[in-house]
């Protein structure tokens, strides 16, 4: 497993105590600033009241306590791998230290992504079902961006930043997209048994407002092609306004899909099996979650914050008139 630029960091790192935010009113924050990142972290974890089982509402939604329990065992796990990688001892120390009134804030924290999730998830139904413009439709989109696999034991070395630039790019180019909010997925995809070897895919779900799902399509159709390991690159479909859908888009584990070859079918073909992640495959991922944060995973497009009474919050940042948008009043 190959671990850069993880040292240095995690030795910095200590487990902080809740404080108020200081991201100065109508300032969105710099992705390359951590500062700002940590602040706009506080708003959303600063209330210990999104740790408790109350928000946090759709079916198979983990509990308080299932997610300590997890959070314990992703510990042990941690320090069982930090003998071999200091990085993993450091953030187990850094989990291990997470507690009410003193969070951790770390991704990698099953108890911290559950209160992150449970707001984005309320954000983003927020944004989707608005009745604003009701000529809109809201789809569920997901892309699996092939040049972009890392190898298995390389996943620190993939470049989110890159990846979220691209899927701007193609959104702006097909002029038919209001805003769009999607989130990172990772799967460990197992293809030995046909010939190929073991990595990292990336992919992105999330959700699109858009005038124009055919031109939509069209435009995701000829930026994501298909190739060997991606043979669906894209797809949609209307989005049913369910927390259970939004929270697939920010989940915060990831899976081995093992590819074999399904000879019992009159028609040989491929298949796929997902199972959980190997141990050295998931001490990989925690690290690499760790470092890429809780706003790292996020794709916004046209979506900006906004502070209010009730804290932040994600909203449409701006919408071109409908006259002008259909062009003919
Ligand atoms: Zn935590």
């Amino acid at each position: 497993m190959r671990r850069t630029g993880l040292k240095h960091q995690r030795l910095s790192r200590k487990p902080q105590g809740v404080h108020k935010a200081s991201v100065p009113r109508g300032h969105w924050p710099n992705r390359q600033n951590a500062r700002d990142l940590t602040s706009v972290l506080d708003e959303v974890l600063c209330s210990e009241a999104r740790y408790a089982d109350r928000p946090i509402h759709w079916p198979g939604a983990l509990s308080s306590k299932v997610a300590k329990a997890r959070k314990i065992a992703v510990i042990k796990r941690l320090r069982r791998y930090g003998k071999k990688f200091k990085a993993a001892a450091e953030l187990a120390e850094v989990l291990d230290g997470c507690r009410r009134g003193h969070r951790c804030r770390s991704a990698s924290c099953p108890e911290c992504f559950r209160a992150w999730q449970g707001w984005i998830v309320n954000q983003t139904i927020k944004v989707a079902c608005q009745d604003t413009y009701p000529h809109l439709k809201v789809l569920a989109v997901s892309i699996a961006i092939a040049g972009c696999q890392r190898p298995s034991g390389q996943l620190d070395s993939l470049n989110v930043p890159k990846l979220s630039r691209r899927a701007r790019r193609v959104l702006a180019a097909s002029k038919a997209v209001e805003w769009a909010i999607l989130g990172l997925d990772l799967s460990l995809n197992d293809e030995r048994q046909l010939g190929r070897g073991r990595h990292w895919q990336p992919q992105l779900f999330g959700f699109v407002a858009t005038s124009n799902p055919k031109a939509l399509r069209s435009a995701m159709k000829s930026a994501f092609r298909p190739r060997p390991g991606v043979t669906k690159p894209s797809w949609m479909k209307e989005y049913d306004g369910s927390p259970l859908t939004a929270s697939y888009a920010f989940k915060a584990d990831a899976v081995l899909r093992i590819s074999y070859f399904d000879s019992d079918r009159t028609h040989p073909c491929t298949n796929t099996r997902k199972v959980r992640l190997p141990a050295p495959a998931h001490v990989e991922y925690l690290l690499f979650q760790d470092q890429l944060k809780f706003f790292g995973r996020l794709v916004l497009f046209k979506i900006r914050k906004s502070w209010r009474a009730d804290g932040l919050n994600l909203e449409v940042a701006k919408m071109r008139p409908l006259k002008a948008r259909n062009g003919r009043k």
